[in-house]
């Protein structure tokens, strides 16, 4: 079983623009010794969107809620739209909404500039809004890749039964999982990813145990997006985000590769609990490389940091 390190969720929720209403659970830009990128490599940030009642917007054509035209360089942007909608529009020219259910990837790369408001169909009826945003690095490599998007939709993403494990012979299924991005047993996710990544969305909605198996590689993060429920064990609820014992360290220099291999995790939904739980797991391949970062912007040195500001202030950004 991979061991609870942490489990974090004590932030003050802020807003960003006037639509986003969020938790910053996971900051590359925070030096707390027991919980800094090197626990989150590749994971940067990650604003955890508590649902949030907006009123009907008259005014949407004038003023939509959320944020306005700003850069982003150097990594991934990935949104997922637990309720409500959001639409956004870059400076390539793509633009398009992220419905409920649906995943967008958006690959900074060597620059972008884009806007995020809430849909106009969300912003004249109102509701709850819910979403998660989530910052992935990109390696040296392909730092300076063309910014792309991948938008996924619900039925795009392969979804996986989870059976009760102390009743298996049942075979009774409380939850599913849709793998995002990954591989679960040999089933290849929905979005491409430049280094090996897992995003699964799971659910679960009757009583029982269940167990996910995550690479001992990974750097390992489980968020609770809503509802409550015992992982491995441990209570836990909506908001919290664990934060699981370090993986085994992989030398790929070395002739003879650590033998990598998976842990698991368990996820016990009680007779008691009302509702749905949501989960969204986060595993990943650290890239272990050094981040320079400062606001929109994630490089590996202070100087392309320097130089990606240059650009910006000249108005020759994501060209
Ligand atoms: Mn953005």
């Amino acid at each position: 079983m991979r061991a609870i390190q942490y489990i974090h969720g004590d932030k003050a929720p802020h807003w960003v623009g006037d639509g986003f209403y969020v938790k910053t659970l996971i900051n590359h830009l925070e030096d707390n010794p027991d919980f800094n990128y090197n626990h989150t490599d590749p994971f940067l940030l990650f604003d955890y969107g508590e649902p949030t009642r907006f009123s009907p917007n008259p005014d949407y054509k004038l003023q939509p809620h959320g944020i306005g035209q700003h850069p982003h360089k150097g990594f991934e942007t990935v949104t997922l739209a637990y309720d409500g909608e959001i639409s956004h529009a870059d400076s390539t020219g793509g633009r398009g909404d992220i419905l409920e259910g649906d995943v967008q990837w958006m690959t900074a790369g060597r620059g972008i500039l884009h806007e995020e408001f809430h849909s106009e169909a969300f912003g004249q009826r109102g509701g709850i809004f819910s979403m998660v945003q989530l910052w992935v690095n990109l390696p040296s490599k392909h730092k300076l890749t063309g910014p792309k998007y991948q938008s996924i939709k619900r039925a795009d993403m392969p979804i996986i039964e989870l059976i009760n494990d102390s009743d298996a012979q049942k075979q009774t299924i409380i939850g599913q999982v849709a793998i995002i991005a990954g591989d679960w047993h040999g089933i290849t996710g929905a979005a491409t990813t430049f280094t090996p990544i897992n995003m699964w969305d799971v659910a679960l909605h009757a009583a029982g145990t269940t167990s996910i198996q995550v690479p001992n590689t990974h750097n390992t993060l489980l968020l609770i997006q809503e509802g409550q429920l015992l992982v491995n064990g441990t209570a836990v609820s909506a908001g919290d985000l664990i934060q699981f014992s370090a993986p085994i360290h992989v030398n790929t220099e070395s002739e003879t590769p650590s033998h990598s291999t998976t842990d698991s995790i368990e996820l016990t939904y009680s007779r008691d609990a009302q509702g749905i739980v949501k989960l969204l797991l986060l595993s990943g391949e650290p890239i272990g490389e050094p981040v320079a970062g400062y606001g929109p912007f994630v490089m590996n040195t202070q100087e392309e940091l320097r130089q990606a500001f240059r650009d910006y202030q000249i108005g020759n950004f994501g060209k």
